[in-house]
């Protein structure tokens, strides 16, 4: 009989319970055995569920307060001495300080360089959910300190349940981390983490526990040689303690790892093979006789249905290999999928037949564990007919496949994702027709979204205010804006975004092949939770989805008025995608749809357009060797949607982040006019990875950190700019906020683009 298992299961609960009491605790509504109370119902509610769904092997040690790596560090010790207890002994209170920064409030206490900031959050390997990460020192000593993995699997035993508590594993932990003060190897500290590893497996062993999972995702990673060798290490020095130990890696295929992950000393390994199908038969090949196989088949990071024939097909070649050696999960945790579709009960009938979240994805590793053993049982006969029914009923589906929209992408040719001239060209035309000062000045598209105007949003929505008087409502917005910017001198306007909910979603509704739930929340970080768009067929624009709004913006000023789209890779990345054509593929309907966006609004009388494209570098694959092909379809699809225009009209691209390292030869390839990117924060050194590269057109470095509510100075912001000028011609440089000013409040806003005006003004008398 093949074991059905799972990694781990969302944390948050089907209506966010978890958000809701982690939030009333910290404003003080609700007491610590209050926010207690609610995670354990919500564990032993998740236990059920999976088991309800027929997974024979609960993980444990997958929920927690606010992040998992967090609660790791806390199981170490290794807690910043700024968060350190008295008597050594952190609480909830330690944890939640160590997650958004003494204070508890993440502006001010929490801020990098306050007394008690916050730890760092960063991405978790490709997903969009967001870990704190450890910090070390040289000096670093680990001791177990934390018992919350403890009291789990004991009230999971109590509940009767069979379990298998989940840890991440020493060397992922360690690279995880960041080393702090003097420099280290950060693999030093590997022989002083290893006991408590130790100590932790013979606590479980002592509990009851017979088998635990031990996530390494790093081994999908390029990994210099010195971690590899480390691997083994830790390996032979931890088979010495109890347990039976299942290597988990996801995200990924081991590759060049591949070996070393077999022969490592443990009981079993699971792999992704959602992600990485290709690995199969080599694993099959290279796997030890002892140990378990576990199949990762079913996807953890999406909401689709598995094929389950498909799999199967697998499974069954494997059980001949393997027979009670191999157990089947869903790829990776199923925390980056939304929590139950059976709460989803207004999707229309035939999509909703399309999807599974967690709870469906563990019944599907549940019947395709049975279907080895009973095939023939009707539960399993009638599974698998109705996945196949559901197969054909997709593939055949106009709703999915739509031959305009096929035809029109197989028109497409090279000089489809061109400018008609090249940059230096287009450059003298546009100064000509926009007529710009030096330095120009502009802003990157929010202005703050009052709560009026998130209630004018949500009143239309429900319908409580007609559409006209939502139209004026807006155009009131907007209004203030237009006058606002004039009134503070800037060159090139927005309309201040004040429609928009969220920069994908916007553009997401108004295309056709988009669905949305109402409850498919994913864990993006600490209590913050997204609810991402689903693609599910060919993408098209049936209408102009900005125009009206940009246009009216445009007919209240004299000066050019920016319109803003967002990019095609953006919104691909933080979507749901399809799994039944690529990505690139879908990069490219977007990037058509986008296309006649940015050409509708020329045809308007919009001479510059901006193309956000946040997500661009994220995007990037975990390995190295994938990037090329990433980055060429990216690039391509951006130049695609840019490419439809005049070469008198301006594109703008954004990107809010600074680590341009890496893609800065991409960034060049995207062609855009203009660039504008998040700088203030990092003294303007990121820029130093486009004056190695001389990057060739126009660049807007951000001297303003929005994620701040200080306002700074004129003098900063000219010193900031004078660094930008020391690495790029002055002639190619404007001058803006790092990034939109949605978040940020009116009066912040003012003075700080009044100084930013005022700094573009003096730079102009300094360069002239
Ligand atoms: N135009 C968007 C805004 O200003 C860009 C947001 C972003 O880059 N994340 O809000
Ligand atoms: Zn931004």
């Amino acid at each position: 009989m093949a074991l059905a298992h799972t990694l781990g299961f969302p944390r948050i609960g089907r209506d966010r319970e978890l958000k809701k009491a982690q939030e009333a605790f910290w404003r003080g509504e609700l007491d610590e055995a209050g926010l207690r109370a609610v995670g354990r119902e919500l564990r032993a509610a998740h236990w059920q569920l999976q088991k309800n769904a027929g997974i024979d092997l609960l993980p444990v040690g997958d929920f927690a307060w606010y992040d998992q790596v967090l609660t790791h560090s806390l199981t170490f010790g290794a807690i910043p001495e700024r968060f350190r207890p008295q008597d050594g002994k952190p609480t909830l209170h330690t944890l939640f300080a160590m997650a958004r920064g003494r204070s508890g409030d993440a502006c001010c206490g929490g801020a990098q360089g306050q007394p008690g900031f916050a730890q760092e959050l960063t991405k978790w390997f490709d997903t969009n959910y967001h870990y704190l990460v450890p910090e070390f020192s040289a000096d670093q000593q680990f001791q177990l300190s934390w018992e919350q993995l403890f009291e789990e699997v004991d009230e999971a035993l109590a509940l009767g349940h069979k379990v298998k508590p989940v840890v991440i594993g020493p060397l992922t932990y360690l690279w995880l981390g960041k080393a702090k003060g003097a420099e280290f190897d950060k693999l030093d500290l590997l022989e002083r983490l290893l006991p408590v590893y130790g100590e932790i497996f013979q606590r479980l062993a002592a509990q009851g526990v017979e088998w635990v999972q031990i996530d390494e995702p790093i081994l999908v990673l390029d990994l210099p040689q010195d971690w590899k060798n480390a691997f083994e290490r830790a390996y032979n020095i931890l088979q010495r303690e109890p347990l039976r130990k299942l290597l988990a890696t996801y995200f990924g295929g081991l590759e060049d790892s591949l070996g070393l992950a077999a022969s490592l000393p443990l009981d079993g390994l699971h792999i992704d093979l959602v992600r990485a199908p290709q690995q199969y038969p080599t694993i099959l090949d290279r796997l030890p006789s002892y140990k378990v196989l576990s199949l990762g088949l079913v996807n953890g990071r999406n909401v689709w249905r598995c094929y389950l024939e498909q799999a199967l097909d697998v499974l069954r070649h494997a059980h001949e290999r393997l027979g009670e050696r191999l157990w089947v999960a869903p790829s990776c945790s199923l925390l980056h999928c939304p929590v139950d579709l059976a709460r989803e009960d207004q999707l229309d009938a035939e999509l909703k037949s399309w999807l599974a979240f967690a709870v469906q994805k563990c019944g599907e590793v549940a019947v395709l564990a049975r279907a080895l053993e009973q095939p023939e049982a009707p539960d399993v006969l009638a599974a698998l007919s109705e996945s196949r029914a559901m197969q054909a009923s997709r593939a055949a589906s106009p709703r999915i496949h739509k031959p305009e929209v096929q035809a029109r992408l197989k028109a497409i040719g090279a000089r489809d994702a061109q400018r008609l001239s090249p940059f230096a060209v287009r450059i003298q035309k546009q100064r000509a027709g926009l007529d710009l000062p030096l330095f120009p000045t502009t802003t990157i598209g929010s202005f703050p979204q009052t709560p009026a105007i998130r209630l004018a949003r949500q009143a239309f929505r429900q319908g409580k205010l007609s559409a006209a008087d939502y139209t004026e409502a807006m155009h009131s917005e907007i209004r203030h804006a237009v006058e606002l910017q004039e009134g503070l001198g800037l060159d090139v306007l927005v309309h201040g975004e004040a429609e928009r909910n969220d920069m994908v979603e916007y553009f997401a509704e108004q295309l056709d092949g988009y669905l949305f739930t109402r409850f498919g929340w994913v864990q993006s970080y600490g209590s913050r939770c997204v609810k991402p768009a689903v693609i599910y067929g060919d993408l098209s624009r049936p209408r102009p989805m900005t125009v009206d709004w940009i246009r009216y913006a445009q007919g209240l000023t004299d000066k050019v008025m920016k319109g803003m789209l967002t990019g095609p890779v953006t919104m691909l990345m933080w979507s749901f995608p399809r799994e039944d054509v690529s990505r690139e593929e879908q990069a490219r309907q977007l990037a058509l749809a986008i296309r006649d966006e940015v050409v509708d609004l020329e045809r308007a009388g919009i001479r510059i357009v901006q193309i956000d494209e946040a997500a661009f570098r994220e995007g990037l694959p975990l390995r190295r060797e994938q990037w090329k092909s990433y980055l060429d379809w990216a690039t391509e699809a951006f130049r695609l949607c840019a490419s439809g225009v005049r070469d008198e009209t301006q594109i703008h691209t954004h990107m809010c982040y600074s680590e341009f390292n890496d893609v800065i030869e991409s960034i060049a390839a995207m062609d855009a006019d203009v660039i504008t990117i998040e700088t203030s924060r990092s003294d303007m050194e990121l820029l130093d990875a486009f004056e190695a590269f001389e990057y060739p057109n126009e660049i807007g470095p951000g001297v303003y950190d929005i994620h701040s509510p200080r306002v700074p100075s004129t003098e900063e912001m000219v010193k900031l700019m004078r660094k930008a000028a020391q690495r790029i011609p002055a002639g190619r440089l404007w001058v803006n906020p790092d990034c939109g000013l949605k978040t940020r409040g009116w009066p912040e806003t003012e003075a700080a683009l009044i100084n930013l005006v005022a700094a573009a003004r003096q730079l102009r008398r300094e360069f002239a």
